[in-house]
């Protein structure tokens, strides 16, 4: 049985416990379907394409910006997004915003 390295850490001396898989190393606890889930983390735009990192997106739909009293406007573009997982799944730094967060169902690939 060859069991998967922890996915924080990278170490090899994980060990099965039960339906988890424990690190020993930084004590990351994690179980075989999260694991699935994160080696297949796909970040799709609101038409359905792929994203990458560094790839330019454009914002399809005004967005509430927290903390700032302007909207992100429709058609506004993003260069060299990173995409993390997470409810906002994008990375980004915006001219006028800074860094920010967006979610990947509100921009498509241009
Ligand atoms: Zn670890």
């Amino acid at each position: 049985m060859n069991l998967p390295n922890c996915p924080k850490c990278n170490s090899e001396y994980t060990y099965e416990d039960g339906t988890n898989y424990i690190c020993p190393e930084c004590a990351h606890e994690w179980n075989e379907e999260e694991q699935i889930e994160s080696t297949e983390f796909v970040v799709k735009d609101a038409n359905g394409n792929i994203l990458s990192d560094g790839d330019t997106v454009s914002v399809i739909k005004d967005l509430k910006v927290k903390g700032s009293s302007q909207a992100l406007k429709q058609g506004t573009k993003v260069k060299n997004i990173r995409l993390v997982d997470g409810d906002h799944n994008i990375d980004c730094k915006i001219d006028g915003f800074g860094a920010m967060q967006l979610k990947s169902e509100f921009v498509k690939k241009i």
